[in-house]
């Protein structure tokens, strides 16, 4: 059987590495890797990381391209791989424009598809934008779901898809998370620059956000809650700033120049799952790190109206607080100064898996 795994994304890369190396580990599959780069740098940073090297690069990440223009050249790229390598099975993961596209052109070819994280769900076209609608055109064209969870499971037979093609699976995030923690190197220049911030005696907030649905005033009120929370003395922040420019001016505009708040680049997988694990907090918008952060330990804000995580906010691991000035800091400082609160928190058991997602979607392609 012939399986093509393609993917073009960082959070992409980092939850479909797990799949690939254990699909690499059996000789019962031909498999190979095509990565569209729809990201370029932060998907090779994570290549490199993993060790895994694409068979076919589309190389298609391309400065302020709109979503139409690389949703074309996805579909004309990846009709040249299918047609030379004829895979019985594409693989493809989440709710990107690779990820439905990838799924349009395999269906448009008679190929079938496999859907990892499949079934996430807000029901709301807009947010996430354009992800919600990513996710369920892969659906609908998915012939095997691969749910991280039985919610997810639950909103696919709730759209009629058959229960046996449906496999509750857990995350791969948690795989490569567990891995990755174990072989990062301490001496990489990234960290010890962090290193040198870094006040040990002081509580470590971390902080990401990049959602266009909080992109504009939302953002500015975001800003404005991590300000104040950085005014207090037991408090750092290392905030490494997306790239995307609507979110570089609100933070450099609201944050640059505090005492207690680092801003750094984005960083590569590796230093990022290193600074999760010496933070204290986290405020995110960003599902990856909601889905990890548990598995470390580390509590979750998570900086949305909406969520397509409702397990975790149900299992108490994170806590979606919005992107309102007065709600974001209420409940920072609830965990910054209640500890049964803040150990409460800790202590719920992580809903997105143990880090065995990637054996089980393996042994589920092998049954087919
Ligand atoms: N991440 C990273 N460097 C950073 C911020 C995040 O490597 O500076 C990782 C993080 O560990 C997680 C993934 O990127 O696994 C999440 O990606 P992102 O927030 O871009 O997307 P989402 O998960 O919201 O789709």
């Amino acid at each position: 059987k012939k399986i093509l795994v393609v993917f073009g994304t960082r959070p992409e890369a980092i939850k479909m590495a797990p799949l690939v190396k254990e699909l690499q580990k059996t000789n019962e599959f031909n498999t190979k890797v095509c990565v569209t780069a729809q990201h370029r740098e932060m998907l090779d940073q994570v290549l490199s990381f993993f060790k895994i090297t694409p068979d076919y690069d589309l190389d298609l990440m391309k400065a302020n391209q709109s979503l139409n223009e690389l949703s074309s050249r996805i579909l004309t790229a990846i009709d040249l791989v299918l047609s030379e390598f004829q895979p019985n099975l594409v693989l493809v993961h989440g709710d990107t424009s690779t990820s439905s596209m990838v799924a349009l052109a395999a269906f448009h070819k008679g190929i079938k598809v496999g859907h990892v994280e499949a079934g996430l769900r807000t029901y709301n076209k807009f947010a996430p934008f354009p992800e919600e609608i990513n996710r369920q055109i892969t659906g609908r064209i998915a012939d095997i779901h691969f749910a991280p969870t039985q919610q997810s499971a639950q909103n696919l037979l709730n759209e009629k898809v058959n229960e046996q093609d449906i496999h509750v699976t857990g995350n791969t995030v948690i795989d490569a998370l567990l891995w990755g923690i174990k072989h990062v190197n301490e001496d990489r220049e990234d960290i010890n620059e962090i290193k040198q911030f870094v006040d040990t005696s002081k509580k470590i907030i971390v902080v990401t956000g990049h959602r266009r649905e909080n992109f504009g005033n939302k953002f500015y009120e975001f800003c404005n809650a991590l300000k104040q929370l950085a005014d207090r003395d037991d408090v750092q922040i290392i905030y490494p700033v997306h790239l995307n420019p609507n979110v570089q001016k609100a933070v450099y505009d609201t944050l640059g120049n505090h005492k207690n708040i680092l801003l750094i680049a984005p960083l590569d997988y590796e230093a990022f799952i290193w600074l999760l694990n010496q933070s204290y907090l986290i405020i995110t918008d960003s599902g990856g790190v909601q889905e990890e952060a548990p598995s470390l330990k580390k509590p979750v804000l998570v900086t949305r109206e909406v969520t397509e995580r409702q397990e975790a906010v149900l299992e108490g691991t994170v806590k979606l607080v919005g992107t309102n000035q007065e709600k974001i800091i209420k409940e920072a400082v609830v965990l910054l100064d209640n500890m049964n609160a803040y150990n409460t928190m800790i202590g719920n058991i992580n809903p997105y898996g143990d880090g065995t997602a990637a054996v089980q979607i393996v042994n589920a392609l092998k049954s087919i």
